[in-house]
């Protein structure tokens, strides 16, 4: 149950503790995650938490939502202006520049988990410190990356129990082309500044793409009825698109084509695309978002990169999965229901578990124990709460006789072993 600490000292408004169970869920999926991706090429990278807020204001672009209302930034000391991450692809993309991934065989795979931060509004599903599992190919615009990253993400949802996902997809263009679409739906737009949200009358003069991206029921009408950017494609986009839904069909993958998914980041180009369970969605409100991401040709060059390193990724929001009513909890390899809980009675029986406990450990024998109780009856109560198929019992004599009782929980049978023994004799065990 949670309880009230001094409100000045309590957790941060949309920030929370995980532990216990909840931990083992996520460490569970991030484990599972990187093994698929691991297996599909993906090596891991951890970039840090802290980076220059400049990284995500020419990158993430500096009149996003991300950039403008909820980066947590701050100035050192010594006058640097830094940003907790709020999304891993301009720091993955800056890594690879600084360290010269460039030189390896291309493309670059690279998977990364962990925190990230948004000062956003929190409600369900919505945290300001949240967690996300990504995936980048970085130095490749062949089609085919841009299914294999759906594919991957549906595999990893899947995995994790995750039932009927539902697939969107869209192409928003790239510098040659998106210029007339922005044209066109601008003045579709302009045409309609009394029907929109004051929002959209700035994303207007800002940045015309993201009117696609506006929640407001207000504009949903005028949203529908503009223009559709698959309509403006190039000759090359039209093929890449083409290419990255054939790649979909081929891998049977249900998708919709949605027209007005652009998605709020600057850097996107060509293919963007969201995953989201319907499930998910509690009555009467909108099903959210579980992943999304897309192609992102230009922002290496945004980063101050010479040429462009066309790229491709996204991110699974890992407190979203954590949320479905169809999650079916994985646990981390390191987590193993115990086999035997170890009781000590008395001082010197005290003294020597470590030892036994090290003996078991280096069998990697999974055990549990409660070092703070002393009697009998209580370490037997956890013992039984636990189900475990056995008990280790160390007295004052086993404890001078080096010597320890393994008893049979269901028939009540016991034995006394010799310490030196007792790992063979417990492995021996059904
Ligand atoms: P984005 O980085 O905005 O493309 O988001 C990718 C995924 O991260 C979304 O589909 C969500 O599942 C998850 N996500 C984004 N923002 C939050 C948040 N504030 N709290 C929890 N999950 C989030």
């Amino acid at each position: 149950m949670k309880k009230e600490t001094t409100p000045e000292l309590g957790a941060v408004k949309g920030m929370r503790d995980i532990s216990d169970g909840e931990y083992y869920a996520y460490q569970g999926f991030y484990e599972k995650a990187a093994e698929i991706a691991h297996y599909y090429g993906f090596t891991p990278i951890e970039t840090p938490i802290l980076e220059r807020a400049d990284l995500f204001a020419r990158g993430t672009g500096s009149d996003t939502d991300i950039v403008q209302k909820e980066m947590y930034s701050l100035r050192t000391k010594g006058g640097d202006h830094l940003a907790l991450r709020p999304e891993f692809t301009p720091a993955i993309m800056r890594a690879y520049i600084e360290n010269g991934f460039q030189s390896q065989p291309q493309p670059v795979m690279l998977y990364s988990y962990g925190p990230l931060f948004r000062h956003d509004k929190p409600q369900r599903g919505r945290y300001r410190q949240f967690y996300q599992f990504d995936l980048e190919v970085i130095g490749t615009q062949k089609s085919i990356v841009d299914a294999l990253i759906i594919k991957l993400f549906l595999l990893i949802l899947e995995e994790a129990g995750l039932k009927n996902l539902k697939v969107e997809v869209n192409s928003i263009g790239d510098r040659e082309c998106r210029g007339n679409y922005r044209r066109e739906l601008t003045n579709y737009y302009r045409k309609q500044t009394r029907q929109i949200c004051a929002d959209c009358r700035e994303r207007l003069k800002t940045n015309p793409l993201r009117l696609l991206d506006c929640k407001n029921p207000a504009c949903e009408e005028t949203k529908l009825g503009a223009p559709s950017a698959l309509n403006f494609l190039c000759c090359g986009c039209k093929t890449h698109f083409k290419e990255v839904v054939e790649y979909l069909d081929q891998l049977d993958i249900n998708y919709e084509i949605n027209t007005n998914l652009v998605r709020g980041l600057d850097y996107y180009s060509r293919t963007v695309f969201e995953i989201t369970e319907p499930a998910s969605a509690e009555a009467g409100s909108a099903p959210l978002a579980i992943a999304g991401g897309g192609r992102y040709d230009y922002l290496a060059r945004a980063l101050g990169n010479k040429k462009d390193i066309p790229s491709v990724g996204g991110a699974i929001g890992v407190d979203r999965v954590m949320l479905s009513p169809n999650y079916i909890r994985q646990n981390p390899k390191l987590i193993k229901k115990p086999k035997l809980f170890f009781i000590q009675l008395s001082f010197d029986a005290k003294l020597k578990s470590m030892e036994i406990i090290e003996v078991l450990r280096r069998a990697k024998i999974p055990m549990a124990q409660s070092l703070s109780k002393d009697s009998l009856g209580a370490q037997l109560s956890i013992a039984e709460k636990l189900q475990v198929p056995y008990t280790l019992i160390l007295g004052q004599k086993e404890a001078l006789d080096n010597t320890v009782i393994v008893r049979d929980m269901n028939n009540r049978s016991q034995d006394v072993v010799p310490i030196p023994k007792l790992a063979e004799y417990i492995k021996g065990l059904k």
